[in-house]
């Protein structure tokens, strides 16, 4: 126990969230951010591209979503501009040194699992597939669904506007929220660029309208990064946990399961989930605690998403933490681009991968390789309310 801890909570208020009738109003006041205004209503939502003259030269590569799906043979600039994605070298330290080659297809799972968390939203790889690509490489693996998760502003309207297209494809589902560390920036009202950020409350406002859309299946990924946030940064420090609170509470209001985001804050984490009463379905994506938090976890009833991470060879209090609670309440996840597993650590990542980490889970619980998936998948079909017969 570590005598310099201060306590977690704060005397906070969690910020009151507006309707989501007042969204179309206050997306539009965003400031110098720019981008969409949406509007949300009858279940579907219609999101219109405004003018992003504001932008720099990286924002440029950032074009907002105009309801189609991104195709790499149509231009990338002008108005019909289709590639709504973020570039991954723009926030990899390691930029363009990577191997940036997709990795080779492994064999087929045996029975089909769902990816519970990618970004389809970042752009990755020499080759840049298209969302349509993502999903039938998934398919041809034995990947039959995913959740992509859209975790700063401009990706939590690109995600909504995604799954309320026409040729959005079936087999997907999404998640919203903001984004721990984005929490501190929309508490600072600057981004790393300096450029002006909306209030956390006009954030998650949005957040919390946009969740009301098509084919929404969790709040996430939210919760505490104490891994790029000091824990002397009184500020940043506060906002995520207010974000982390005001999240909870949304998912318990709209009856959708919570992603966490748990870097370096096992404790506090399980702190701010205890006082505030976890919502019914909650999962640690990306989870990396080790045996004990894994059992502290399990015994409360949430759920452990397993990622790439579980295959890397220094990760071996991971794999103690999934032998402790063997399959029940674990999913598998890519977190696509990110956290490529073994072999391939370092170049792109995409739900095709999943077999890779998936057997490793099958060995590391001593169950088949088909025995692993198809528990896996009846874990996240029911913590996901997973539409059976959507298939890619
Ligand atoms: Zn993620």
């Amino acid at each position: 126990m570590d005598a310099q801890r201060r306590p977690i909570l704060p005397h906070l208020a969690v910020s009151r969230l507006p309707a989501g009738g007042e969204l179309a109003h206050r997306a539009a006041s965003g400031g110098g951010r720019g981008g969409c205004v949406a509007e949300v209503g009858g279940g579907a939502a219609a999101v219109t591209a405004r003018s992003r003259s504001a932008r720099t030269v990286r924002r440029a590569r950032r074009p907002s979503y105009d309801g189609r799906m991104p195709s790499p043979h149509e231009t990338p600039t002008g108005p019909a501009a289709p590639a709504p994605v973020r570039d991954r070298e723009a926030i990899d330290p390691r930029g363009a040194k990577r191997d940036r080659s997709w990795p080779p297809a492994p064999a087929p799972l045996p029975a089909p699992v769902i990816d519970n968390h990618c970004h389809l939203d970042f752009a990755d790889g020499d080759e840049q597939l298209t969302v349509h690509d993502h999903v039938q490489r998934a398919a041809a693996a034995g990947i039959d669904g995913q959740i992509t998760i859209g975790s700063d502003l401009e990706a939590v309207r690109w995600t909504a506007a995604l799954l309320a297209s026409e040729d959005c494809p079936p087999s997907l589902r999404g998640g919203v929220a903001v984004h721990p560390n984005e929490a501190a920036l929309h508490a600072r009202g600057k981004d790393h660029e300096g450029r002006e950020l909306v209030s956390l409350e006009d954030a998650i406002a949005e957040v919390s309208a946009l969740l009301r859309g098509p084919r929404m299946a969790v709040v996430g990924e939210t919760g505490l990064d104490w891994f790029r946030t000091s824990r002397k940064d009184e500020q940043a420090r506060t906002a995520q946990i207010e974000s982390f609170r005001a999240h909870i509470a949304l998912a318990k209001e709209l009856g959708l399961p919570l992603q966490i985001h748990d870097r370096d804050a096992h404790r506090d984490v399980l702190e701010v989930l205890e006082a505030d009463g976890a919502p019914e379905r909650t999962v640690f994506h990306c989870f990396s605690g080790d045996a004990e938090f894994a059992r502290a976890c399990a015994d409360r009833g949430w759920y452990l998403s397993f990622a790439g991470t579980v295959t890397f060879k220094n990760a071996v209090a991971l794999r103690e933490a999934l032998a402790e609670v063997g399959l029940k309440r674990v999913m598998v996840e890519t977190d696509a681009p990110f956290l490529t597993p073994v072999p391939y650590r370092g170049r792109p990542n995409s739900s095709y991968l999943i077999p890779l980490t998936m057997a490793t889970i099958a060995e590391v619980t001593g169950t088949s390789l088909e025995q692993a998936c198809r528990t896996i998948r009846r874990t996240t079909v029911d913590v996901y309310d997973w539409p059976e017969g959507a298939a890619a």
